[in-house]
């Protein structure tokens, strides 16, 4: 009988991102677990194994590949209406309770996810790209699961992506290395990156370590990427004013300019007790973001639920910029060079050189991309 395994055994070529050990051993600096795989066994992802003293990692296909709102990633500050064409491979090398995505994250590594099998698509990185051409997408995305774990594949698809003028993303948890990071930045224009909470017995119980996902935070700001962070606000996990508060220091203080997403959480994979957030847990941990001195707070997943925490204002003079209804952009008044009209100040972002172009009130939801 074939199993997932061997299928997604199939789809790998050699890494990049290992250093060979002694006795046939490697060790994968792709994500920051820094696992040392001995010759026939697999990483803490599943997904990377040694095969004869050879790193070989998933390369060919994809699990999931759709026309996305960049809203949705999210990412309010890089070209906002634009359409993302966003793939997703399987695989993570996390474990997160409360996963919205579990069913392609968790293979290998919980039974049930077995059955992701059928999602999984061969193509070729020009194959993708032609996929976004097609479906006018100025941005390539990856993400669905953990994309530092299949970092070869994604920057064989942003060479080609590149190529053709568009923008390129990750949607990570920020489990990362300097040697990966360094990897990506030739390729990469923007991270959104999880902060899940700031306590490290947290993060151990998903599966990370708190420190890990601080530092790339800073190093991806400091290597000049754009970097919007986000927090799914968990009633009862994370959502004191002491931790909302530290959250909202840490970032105020590597850049204030770092977008703060605050989004709700609703029960999912084994995470079931905790109700949906509310709007006013949402509201506070927005209200906390701005005390402490980040410019550009938003509160996600209740459109319509959270106030003006959809819209992008001038941090200087207070103008609308960007109104926002969930993924739908309703107004857009920055200048050609990404400046606030009213004031002229400098909005921190990636910004379209044409306004004219921008897509306002478009569709708002995900175009599955057809095979
Ligand atoms: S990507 Fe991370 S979890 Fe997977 S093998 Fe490499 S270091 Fe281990």
């Amino acid at each position: 009988m074939t199993t997932l395994a061997d299928v997604l055994d199939r789809l790998t070529a050699e890494g990049e991102l290992y250093e060979k050990q002694a006795a046939g051993a490697v060790r994968c600096t792709a994500c920051a677990h820094r696992c040392l795989v001995r010759p026939g066994r697999r990483g803490i992802c599943q997904v990377r194994f040694n095969d004869q003293g050879a790193l070989r990692v998933p390369w060919g296909y994809v699990a999931g590949l759709q026309a996305d709102p960049i809203e949705k990633k999210p990412f309010f500050h890089v070209l906002p209406g634009a359409t993302a064409l966003t793939f997703g491979m399987l695989g993570c090398d996390f474990h997160c309770e409360y996963c919205q995505n579990w069913l392609t994250s968790q293979v290998l590594r919980d039974p049930e996810s077995d059955v992701s099998v059928q999602f999984v698509r061969r193509i070729s990185p020009e194959q993708v790209v032609e996929f976004g051409s097609r479906m006018g997408a100025e941005i390539v995305a990856s993400s669905y699961n953990e994309p530092l774990i299949t970092s070869e594949w994604a920057v064989a698809i942003f060479k080609q992506a590149m190529a053709a003028g568009m923008k390129c993303v990750y949607v990570s948890n920020g489990n990362a290395t300097p040697e990966v990071l360094d990897y990506l930045r030739p390729y990469l224009h923007g991270m959104k990156i999880d902060l899940k909470s700031m306590q490290d017995k947290n993060y151990r119980r998903l599966g990370g370590v708190l420190q890990n996902v601080l530092d790339t935070i800073r190093r991806a700001k400091e290597m000049g990427l754009w970097v919007e962070v986000v927090t799914l606000v968990v009633p009862g996990f994370n959502d004191s004013n002491q931790e909302l508060w530290e959250i909202g220091r840490f970032l105020a203080g590597s850049s204030p300019d770092i977008p703060w997403h605050v989004t709700a959480y609703h029960p999912d994979y084994r995470m079931t007790d905790p109700a949906p957030t509310p709007s006013r847990t949402l509201l506070r941990a927005a209200e906390i973001g701005r005390e402490a001195g980040l410019r550009y707070v938003y509160a996600g997943n209740l459109p319509g639920r959270v106030e003006e925490y959809e819209t992008t204002f001038c941090h200087q003079c207070g103008l609308a910029l960007v109104r926002r209804r969930a993924y739908v952009v309703s107004e857009y008044h920055l200048t050609a060079g990404g400046a606030c009209p009213q004031c002229g100040t400098p909005m921190p972002g990636i910004w379209s050189a044409d306004p004219d172009s921008v897509q306002i009130d478009g569709p708002g939801r995900p175009k599955p991309a057809r095979f």
